[in-house]
């Protein structure tokens, strides 16, 4: 199952989520504040999953918005 990374609209939070192919997000909740106003982005990060390393992922380097 892939993974997909959405951002959502209402807290501006990045997460990824594992669909099924041909999912739509209409069924994909932010897990920060419960909003379903999300949209999918395309991140080669999704396909990076697994690797060993670093675990920076949600680190504090971010700075949206
Ligand atoms: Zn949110």
């Amino acid at each position: 199952m892939p993974l997909y990374e959405y951002q959502c609209n209402n807290c501006k939070e990045r997460f990824t989520v594992l669909q099924p192919v041909g999912e739509g997000s209409e069924n994909v909740t932010c897990p920060y504040c419960d909003s379903k106003d999300v949209k999918k982005i395309f991140s080669p990060f999704a396909s990076l999953f697994g690797s060993s390393g670093g675990s920076n992922w949600g680190g504090g380097c971010t700075s949206f918005g």
